[in-house]
Order: C-alpha cells, then structure tokens, then sequence
C-alpha cells in the first residue's frame, strides 16, 4: 500500500514535469508571437513617423503579413532571443548584422514583389531577408560572402521550411546569372556604387533597393528602377547605416 501510494506520487511528479517539458516550447512560441505582433505595430508608427522622409506613410498589407509570420527569433544567436523583435539591427557574428526591422519592411515594401516573381538577394547574413522574401515570391536567390554565415542561413531556411531559397556563397557583386533574370534585386550591405552586373541581370521594368555610399559613413538607401525600355532611374529614399559590401571588384 505504502509502494503504491509513493510509487503513484512519483509518477504523477514524473508526469507533471514531462508536461512543462512539452508545453515549455508552446509558451515561448506563444511569447515571441506577441513580441511579432508588438513588432508589427512599431514598424507601422515609424514609418507613419518616417513618411515625410521616405515617401512612404504605410507597409502595404502583404508585406506586413510575411513579417507578421517569421519567427525572427530563430534567426538570430540564442542570446540575442530576447531581442529578437525590437526594432533595431542586432550582431549575428563575423562582424555581421541583420537589419532592424523597419528598414526591412521598407525595403521589401520598396521592392514590389509579387507572387510569381523570382528576386535576388545580395547579403544573407542571417536568412531572415530572404523568409521574408520567400513568404512573397515565387522564388528567391540569396548570396553570402562569408561561408559559414552562408551555411547557417542555409540549415535554418531549410529547418524554417522555407523551400523556395536558393542560397549559394560567393560574391554578390557578381549576381547570379543562371538564377535571373530578376524582378527586383535587394542589397543588403552598403556599395560605393550600383553594381553594373546586378542592372544587368534585372528584369525590364524591375526594381533594385540598395543602400549606396562610403562604409559607416553617409549612405542612402537608392531605388533603381529599369524601365522598359531599359533605361534606369534612381531615387534616393533615406539615409542609412549598413555594413559595407565586401569582395574584390
Ligand atoms: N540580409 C541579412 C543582413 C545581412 S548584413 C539578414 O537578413 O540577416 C549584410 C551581409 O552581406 C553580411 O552577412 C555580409 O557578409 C554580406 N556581404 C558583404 N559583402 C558581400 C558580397 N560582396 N557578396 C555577398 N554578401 C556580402
């Protein structure tokens, strides 16, 4: 009688932690869902506050639903989980960074990307650009310099169930030939220059978002837009602070 009563007290203790063991993802999740939809929020009153800047006072709807759906979180070191949806760029390690979260709705916002479209992006880092990305396009092409970044964002973009992108390291200065042509091309480390081989590769009609300017100093965020008939057109957005685009051209 005693066993039994012990043996049915350790049990149920048993149980009982088994429980919080499985239930213990379910809440964090539940908690970086809030920090999105909070996140979300923020996104929309800084742009509302940035509109006379930027030219745009709202991130459209589909836009907002894809940052509205990534868990940033898993995109990021362990510990910088905490900070994983306030609205400011974080280190991902090599001296690297993923972007605040503004700057990339803006960005995405600036690129129109629509459901069939097939879009390149210069700068993995983390893969979080490229998710949000891939929640849009029919495809996506994403390049990073730096190999173990690469292969990082690679596993996590699998493990994340994001299919539909192709990640390859190399110099993205470069484009992807054999992925484009694109319909709209982000780049998301700071040029002193357009890079000729990515107006290239963009689509007639296609849209280039890419922060131009000298590393740490002044940069703009430029939108490069082909024309049909090939002709370019570039509109300065807002300046901003990236890191700077590396590689040997
Ligand atoms: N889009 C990323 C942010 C990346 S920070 C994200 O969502 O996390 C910019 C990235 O560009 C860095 O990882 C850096 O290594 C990479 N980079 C710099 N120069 C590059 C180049 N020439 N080609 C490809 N990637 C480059």
């Amino acid at each position: 009688m005693m066993w039994r009563r012990h043996f049915g007290v350790r049990l149920s203790l048993l149980s009982a932690l088994f429980v919080a063991a499985a239930l213990r993802p379910a809440i964090a999740d539940n908690d970086f869902a809030a920090q999105r939809r909070d996140m979300v929020e923020e996104i929309a009153a800084v742009a509302r506050s940035a509109a006379a800047e930027s030219g745009k006072p709202a991130i459209s709807a589909a836009v907002t639903a894809a940052l509205a759906r990534v868990p940033r979180h898993r995109f990021v070191p362990p510990d910088q989980e905490h900070a994983a949806y306030e609205n400011r760029p974080l280190p991902i390690g090599f001296g690297q960074t993923i972007s605040q979260p503004y700057i990339v709705a803006l960005m995405t916002d600036l690129m129109r990307v629509e459901p069939n479209h097939v879009v390149l992006e210069v700068g993995t880092g983390s893969g979080y650009q490229a998710a949000v990305l891939a929640e849009l396009a029919q495809s996506v092409c994403t390049i990073e310099i730096i190999e173990p970044l690469a292969v990082e964002a690679q596993r996590r973009l699998q493990q994340q169930g994001y299919t539909r992108v192709r990640t390859k390291t190399g110099d993205g200065y470069y484009g992807w030939e054999d992925c484009g042509p694109f319909d709209s091309i982000i780049v998301t480390a700071a040029a002193s220059h357009v890079p000729p081989p990515l107006i290239r590769q963009l689509k007639p009609g296609g849209r280039m978002v890419i922060p131009v300017g000298t590393a740490f100093l002044t940069q703009h965020l430029l939108l490069v837009a082909k024309n049909t008939d090939g002709t370019i057109v570039t509109r300065q957005v807002l300046p901003v602070r990236f890191v700077p685009l590396t590689g040997g051209h």
